[in-house]
């Protein structure tokens, strides 16, 4: 993808209007940035700019100022009356020079709106428009980076349009979304589209080892855990070992010994993490059972090393046809009632319970030969 971009750009054929469809968390944003640093870079070489000239270097500390922002944004405590991208550009540095993987959420939770939804509106366009009629500041192209584009409004998109129909040669735009189809048929006609090809867990092992010099196991471990998906991957990387596994791996421990009080006990002190690290949990818990479900029926290959790889041994024979759905049910509605703030310690209590009886579903399938698995 980065070739087909410098490509574009050696051969003066970057079009004025690009969409990269890319997946939240993933590399849409680190692809617009590398694309826009490209284009202003005074002399790169062999694909790449020269990571030195000024323009560069005001490009990688993202203070260029030919190069705008937008993201979705919304009234905040410090910011009271118009909310616009601008105003939120200390923190966007912040959040992006620290990781360009970045998810909606992670960008919310940065400017405090978790409990809102961002948008770009009528204010939003309107500075935008008034950037798009001065001259570039270093005499080369101006560059609109506009991340999560599918959270435009009618009236942005209206009149972005009329920017979009009168292409002017110093002006590219760079839209980054998952949704390609949010957006208006009549934006999207006047863009040409990038899809952002995702990474195998393969290449995001090798990418974690070059780039935070994790030792291969827990690359590999960490790359297959999070799919391919680098913000994801990122996170689970700061966890100290994998804390979710761990208190999963007790969790079922206690269903499969019927120990009521260890899972009284195991319930209160889930229930005094924050509701976001809950919801965490839940997620991560979704996607094992997810995996040792898929487990079962190619058991000879499993992609784990070390205590990961011993626990999914284990572990997922007992999750199969019989309780799969149960369990699914079961967390998700966990995770529906601890976000309604039902009390946290009775919610993880009766899913104990209920694991109780799912768990032992699960072995007595597995332990009986069944004409019933041919599904
Ligand atoms: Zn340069």
């Amino acid at each position: 993808m980065k070739e087909v971009f410098t490509e574009l750009v050696d051969n003066d054929q970057l079009p004025h209007a690009m969409l990269i469809r890319s997946k939240q968390g993933g590399s849409g944003l680190a692809l617009g940035l590398f694309l826009t640093q490209y284009l202003l870079c005074e002399q790169p070489a062999d694909g790449n700019p020269c990571g030195v000239c000024p323009n560069c270097v005001k490009c990688q500390g993202m203070s260029h100022p030919d190069v705008h922002y937008v993201m979705p944004v919304n009234k905040n405590q410090k910011v009271k009356k118009v909310a616009v991208s601008e105003n939120f550009l200390e923190e966007w540095r912040e959040l992006v020079t620290e990781s360009p993987f970045i998810e909606l959420m992670d960008w919310y939770t940065a400017i405090g709106i978790e409990n809102k939804q961002g948008f770009m509106g009528n204010d939003e366009i309107t500075a935008l428009r008034q950037k798009l009629s001065l001259r570039s500041f270093e005499g080369r192209q101006k560059v609109f980076i506009i991340w999560q584009a599918d959270r435009m409004n009618q009236e942005f998109a209206n009149k972005m349009l009329k920017s979009l129909e009168e292409p002017s040669n110093d002006t590219v735009f760079v839209l980054i979304t998952e949704n390609p189809d949010k957006l208006l048929p009549t934006v999207l006609s006047r863009v040409q589209i990038f899809a952002e090809e995702p990474l195998s867990a393969e290449e995001l092992s090798i990418f974690l080892q070059q780039k935070f010099e994790l030792p291969p196991p827990e690359a590999t471990n960490i790359a297959f855990r999070s799919e391919g998906n680098i913000s994801h991957a990122i996170k689970d990387m700061h966890h100290e070992g994998d804390q979710w596994l761990t208190d999963f791996r007790n969790f079922m421990r206690l269903a499969y010994m019927r120990d009521i009080k260890g899972l009284y006990q195991w319930s209160e002190k889930m229930a005094k993490n924050s509701r976001d690290a809950q919801r965490q949990f839940v997620k991560n818990a979704l996607s094992i059972f997810d995996r040792c479900y898929r487990l079962g029926w190619v058991a000879d290959h499993l992609p784990f090393e070390g205590e990961e790889q011993q626990f999914y041994e284990r572990f997922s024979p007992f999750v199969n046809y019989s309780n799969i759905r149960g369990f699914m049910d079961d967390f998700e509605k966990a995770a529906y009632h601890i976000e309604r703030n039902v009390n946290a310690k009775i919610v993880w209590f009766d899913t104990s319970i209920n694991a109780i009886r799912l768990v032992h579903q699960g072995r007595k399938a597995a332990a009986t030969p069944s004409t019933t698995t041919s599904t």
